[in-house]
């Protein structure tokens, strides 16, 4: 039977980060992933954070099919037909070490998987591990089809779903509660239009977080630039959708049909259409990271931030696997792969600013819960602008006596006050 020092199962961000680092210390690696290329089957709004991941791939916007460098954030309040945006620009994030930058996953993941092979990994796609091999309570190497392979430690990084840990009986069961599903679209427009639309250079770009407009369900869009395409979707909770009978197409359809999002894509051609789960992000749901013989990176292991403003998986699954790796390199010193030798990778990750963040970020998670956030009040503000804004034959008020004119009927002072400590628990104090 083949021995390999290191099984990756995934070529997603995380099992290509961990994949290039062993193999770059001389560790024999084999990377397994089931899609046909890396990034086949991956799903992204796709905007990479870069200052994450700049110590672990110096540099990288030179060398990777990075898209746009992102200058410009959007976020966006639609109500029934109107809109209300707050618009950040800031001209350092278009040089190094830049701020982030739109990736499409059929090219990027693909580029991250090849730094793995160049460092000396075996990498095999189109091979989909069906069960990984346990003896005595310790992980001991992968099952693929009639073939068995061991390793002295698996690196488990097959993404949002992680079947191989749930068939294992190596992580609890996920509650729908606490997924979500994401439908995105990649929309081809002509660069110059995408610069003249979204107030971009050739190099730069915009992304938009939008909230609003998804039938009532508790979640919010994205648009972010690529050189000749937009990528566009929605993420929203996954057992509300079910509740509201809806079908993901129909809610992305309701997004892409308002005004504000419909002058944004007019004259696109939709080229690629895709939807997949994605864990919501609470630091509550951090889960076992390591075990006898194995670890888990990326989001198999629920590693994600959603703290309304910003979506970030991708740098937390490269960041979580380089400390995986580090790990990793730690036990081999010892020549030990058991859960205690292993679990240096937790304290190395706590140890982390993209812990810290998650951790600083905990009580934004009833945020995503709170419904009225993402019809009423994106509805009430939009109704507010419009009173200030469009003087009519009734006299105009000033903006508290619009505010509250706005509010009345429509929601309790004191379920307003419980929304703003809320808000303010989440993402401001
Ligand atoms: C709609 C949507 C929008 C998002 N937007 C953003 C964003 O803008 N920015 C951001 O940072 N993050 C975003 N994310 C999250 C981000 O995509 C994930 O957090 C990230 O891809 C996690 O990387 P990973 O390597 O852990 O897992 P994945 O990227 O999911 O990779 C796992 C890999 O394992 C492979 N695999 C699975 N099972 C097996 C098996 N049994 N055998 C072999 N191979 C297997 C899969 O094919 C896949 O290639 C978004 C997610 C969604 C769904």
């Amino acid at each position: 039977m083949e021995k390999f020092d290191v099984v990756v199962i995934g070529a997603g961000p995380a099992g290509s980060t961990a994949s290039y680092l062993l193999a770059k210390e001389g560790l024999s690696v084999l990377q397994v992933e089931r899609g046909q290329t890396a990034g086949s089957k991956n799903v992204s709004g796709g905007l990479l954070y870069s200052k994450p991941i700049v110590d672990i791939f110096p540099e990288f916007w030179s060398k990777a099919p990075v898209e746009r460098a992102i200058t410009n954030h959007q976020i966006v309040m639609l109500g029934n037909e109107a809109s209300t945006s707050m618009d950040y620009y800031n001209e350092t994030a278009a040089r190094p070490p830049y701020n982030a930058f739109s990736v499409l996953r059929a090219q990027f993941d693909p580029w991250l998987a090849k730094q793995a092979e160049d460092a000396g990994a075996a990498t095999i796609t189109g091979v989909t591990v069906d069960a990984l091999k346990i003896e005595n309570g310790r992980v001991v190497g992968i099952q693929a089809g009639p073939d068995e392979i061991l390793a002295d430690v698996v690196v488990i990084a097959e993404g949002t779903r992680s079947l191989l840990l749930k068939n294992a009986g190596l992580r609890e069961e996920y509650h729908p509660h606490d997924v979500s599903l994401g439908v995105k679209e990649v929309i081809a427009l002509p660069e110059s239009v995408i610069e003249d639309r979204f107030l971009c250079t050739s190099e730069t770009g915009t992304a938009y977080t939008l909230v609003g407009s998804t039938l009532g369900i508790e979640g919010g869009g994205f648009i972010y630039t690529n050189k000749k395409s937009i990528s566009l979707g929605v993420v929203v909770k996954i057992d509300s959708l079910y509740k509201s009978k809806k079908q993901p197409h129909q809610v992305l359809d309701a997004f892409k049909s308002h005004p504000a999002v419909a002058r944004l894509v007019r004259g696109g051609e939709v080229v690629e259409y895709s939807a997949q789960t994605v864990h919501r992000g609470g630091f509550h749901l951090a889960s076992k990271m390591y075990g006898d013989g194995y670890v888990v990176a990326g989001s198999a292991a629920r590693m994600l931030l959603n703290n309304v403003l910003t979506l970030r998986g991708m740098d937390y699954a490269i960041v979580s696997a380089a400390v995986a790796a580090k790990a990793i390199l730690a036990a081999r010193e010892k020549g030990v792969y058991d859960a205690a030798a292993l679990s240096v990778y937790e304290k190395l990750w706590q140890q982390t600013v993209l812990y810290q963040d998650w951790k600083t970020f905990k009580d934004a998670y009833p945020l995503l819960e709170n419904q009225r956030l993402f019809e009423m009040y994106p509805n009430l503000v939009c109704n507010l602008m419009e009173m200030l804004l469009s003087p009519s034959n009734q006299a105009s008020p000033k903006a508290l006596k619009a505010l509250l004119d706005e509010i009345n009927g429509k929601v309790s002072m004191f379920t307003l006050a419980k929304d703003v400590l809320q808000i303010s628990k989440g993402i401001v104090l």
